[in-house]
């Protein structure tokens, strides 16, 4: 339990959860693949447009599904932003793949595209845009540069469930991505993910991937007469249990979506008089964008008034927090030859931004005392 009166993060119910997790369990199909994940994939996959969405066990579960899927060999190199989430380039890695890491752009936060260029090399065998906050990567021209170095485009789009970038689901660019129902995330169910099949040359492989190496899939379809091992694989399956409280808060994506707007439109109306007195930089939603409204943050002028703000929270019971340590920073990226000045965006990011508290029942009354609090602050 947090001791703080206002958290930075709460996993909340929509109503019908508890519902639904006792049906599953009633209902005799506690393990994977049962009606609730059907009735799961089927709202992403009509929802979305996808060829194939198969739920995992978690976001980053679905990303190694990803290195499968694409053969990453030792040696490979693997395009990621900095500024990421660890599982984005360890998903790699895991299968031998060296990480190259690229900064981001200083407007979204997300990987600078116009980097790729001379990050690309004849080893290059995934670009991995991370889509940061739920604001879209510029996408046109990562897929445009991507194709004419003929690499595939995995996207981690564990904050961009529904966000869209020209109008198109985030999550439909790349052969693959991945989302995540982890609860720090919009859409939960404790620890979960999805793998979106975009190439449907790669369907029946990603079937016997989470499978366990087996072609169980086409053996419940009636394909085949018995199931057997076929392929790499592991255990990536959803438990039916936890496809059922997803299947409660899928179900109530809108209203999700409508709760979270409105508190992250609440703190940038609140904020942005004080931001601009202050030298702090709000989040940036270019126009062709429409987010998810994953989180809330402020660039604060330098890390020491980071560090006091998220001090001066803390004294009145918030809890406001920062990430990402840039993983060519981290100490396994150093590994792999990172070094201070790679990403000098990243750097400066890192040291600077801080998450205001986002969760779907935070009241207004609670939001309201947090941008007072933020208000009393001068950098
Ligand atoms: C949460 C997250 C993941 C991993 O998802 P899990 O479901 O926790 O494994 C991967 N990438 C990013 C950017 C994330 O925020």
């Amino acid at each position: 339990m947090s001791s703080y009166r206002i958290p930075f993060n709460r996993p909340c119910l929509t109503g019908k959860e508890l519902l639904y997790v006792a049906q599953s369990i009633l209902n005799g199909h506690c393990a994977g693949d049962g009606p609730f994940t059907v009735r799961c994939s089927e709202i992403l996959e009509r929802e979305l447009g996808v060829c194939r969405a198969l739920l995992t066990t978690s976001g980053t579960h679905a990303l190694e599904m990803c290195a499968l899927l694409l053969d990453i060999q030792p040696g490979d190199e693997v395009i990621v932003p900095s500024f990421t989430f660890v599982s984005t380039a360890n998903a790699f890695v895991l299968r031998g793949a060296r990480p190259v890491f690229c900064d981001i752009r200083p407007d979204t936060l997300n990987l600078d595209e116009r980097l790729l260029p001379s990050l690309l090399s004849p080893r290059t065998r995934a670009i991995v845009p991370v889509h940061y906050a739920g604001v879209a990567c510029e996408m046109d021209q990562i897929m445009s540069i991507a194709s004419r170095a003929d690499v595939p485009v995995v996207e981690d789009n564990a904050h961009g469930l529904f966000a869209r970038y020209r109008g198109r689901y985030l999550g439909t660019f790349g052969c693959l991505s991945a989302l995540s129902f982890h609860e720090t995330k919009n859409i939960i169910c404790g620890e979960g993910g999805a793998l979106l099949v975009n190439d449907p040359s790669l369907v029946e492989r990603a079937e016997y991937l989470r499978q366990k190496g087996t072609n169980r899939q086409r053996f419940l379809q009636g394909q085949v007469d018995k199931y057997t091992w076929v392929d790499l694989g592991s255990s990536y399956v959803l438990s039916d249990i936890l496809a059922a409280f997803l299947c409660a808060q899928l179900e109530q994506r809108d209203w999700i979506q409508t709760v979270r707007k409105r508190i992250w439109d609440a703190y940038y109306e609140g904020l942005h008089d004080w931001a601009k007195e202050n030298g702090v930089r709000l989040p940036a939603v270019p126009a062709d964008c429409e987010q998810s409204y994953h989180m809330f943050y402020l660039l604060l002028p330098t890390r020491a008034a980071r560090d006091a703000l998220i001090a001066h929270l803390k004294a009145r019971g918030m809890l406001a927090v920062f990430h990402y340590v840039p993983l060519h920073l981290s100490e396994m990226g150093q590994r792999w030859g990172g070094r201070p000045g790679q990403c000098p965006v990243a750097e400066q990011v890192s040291e600077r931004l801080l998450r205001l508290p986002f969760y779907n029942d935070l009241t207004p009354a609670n939001q309201a005392e947090i941008i007072e609090a933020v208000c009393e602050f001068r950098c």
